[in-house]
């Protein structure tokens, strides 16, 4: 069998197209433009690149994009200052802090500290909480893009057997979350789970999330599955420079699975599109509007 690729960066492309439909529909008929802030804190280069391509983004779709950039050295009681003016601020409708923070912040008193209903990254503790009881939250991007792509896949996902490898707050738990929310009976692995090839056998849908290049092979695949690729690692190559792989070993998994999403250009895409959706779904929300079908659990 050779997998079908599921082409994430056509699909985000898709999803900012239906975002950008629904600003131009709020701005229009309602006077809206939603605005997504983003605080940085600190010099990070990974999170200069990903607060870049946010920021060129959110403005393609016809947002308002506020940057806040900080000192590797801002105070606790200053992020906290920043983020309540952004809570109270009508025009800011989603609120993302980049993570890591510097060690000398704390990151779980942060990211509570933002308005929950402008919590477009799905990490604070009442969105936690509502995802895990069943009821409307605001969910975490990168398990949001898997669940879209599922879903286009399969149409239904009940009843489908899922392993979801990884447990972090950011991908493993929530996407556990959103495959039981689906009707899958869903198992959660980790670096404790006994045999995980036997486990991973057993799932007609895979997502890998562990952050170790290339450890599913093909052949702890059922044959016809469907991989959900979340891993983003960089490798040598033999020849000199790097290369991105994800935590599946590509060509073997391909070769066994029904469907399967590369890397680059699988899961990553629809992270930054499903911040985008999540954003406008808060704007939607904040002024009692109907949310835009398709973009939100
Ligand atoms: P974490 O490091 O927070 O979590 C990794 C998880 O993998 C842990 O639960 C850990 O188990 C588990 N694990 C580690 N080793 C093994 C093993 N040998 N067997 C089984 N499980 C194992 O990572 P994240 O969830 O933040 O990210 C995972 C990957 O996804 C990374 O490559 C990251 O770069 C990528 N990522 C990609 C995004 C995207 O947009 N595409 C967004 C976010 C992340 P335990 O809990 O027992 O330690």
């Amino acid at each position: 069998m050779t997998a079908t690729v599921i082409d994430g960066k056509a699909f985000a492309a898709l999803v900012r197209e239906k975002v950008a439909g629904h600003v131009a529909r709020l701005k229009d008929e309602h006077g809206i433009t939603p605005g997504l802030a983003v605080v940085l804190v600190g010099e990070d280069p990974a999170s200069q690149v990903y607060v870049r391509s946010k920021g060129k983004q959110t403005v393609e779709v016809g947002m308002n994009s506020y940057e806040h950039k900080l000192d590797a050295d801002t105070s606790e009681a200053d992020l906290l200052a920043l983020i309540d003016q952004l809570n109270k601020d009508p025009a800011v409708h989603g609120i993302l802090v980049q993570l890591p923070l510097p060690k000398h912040l704390d990151e779980d008193l942060v990211i509570n500290s933002i308005d929950p209903a402008k919590d477009v990254d799905g990490f604070h503790i009442s969105n936690v909480g509502l995802l895990g009881t069943g009821q409307k939250s605001m969910v975490p991007c990168t398990p949001l893009g898997c669940l879209m792509m599922l879903r286009d896949h399969h149409g239904s996902l009940s009843g489908m057997d899922a392993v979801v490898i990884g447990r972090s707050n950011i991908v493993g738990k929530p996407m556990a979350q959103l495959l039981l929310g689906d009707s899958c009976t869903v198992t959660i692995a980790h670096s404790r789970t006994k045999d995980l090839a036997e486990v991973v056998r057993r799932a007609d849908i895979v997502v890998a999330a562990v952050g170790r290049p290339e450890m599913v092979p093909g052949d702890w695949i059922k044959p016809g599955a469907t991989v959900i690729d979340v891993g983003i690692n960089r490798i040598d190559k033999p020849e000199g420079g790097t290369r991105l792989v994800g935590d599946c070993h590509y060509d073997s998994c391909a070769a066994v699975a029904g469907a399967i999403t590369p890397v680059p250009g699988g899961v990553g895409p629809m992270t930054i599109a499903c911040l985008l959706a999540n954003t406008v779904t808060a704007a939607c929300r904040a002024n009692s509007l109907t949310e835009p079908e398709g973009l939100t659990a």
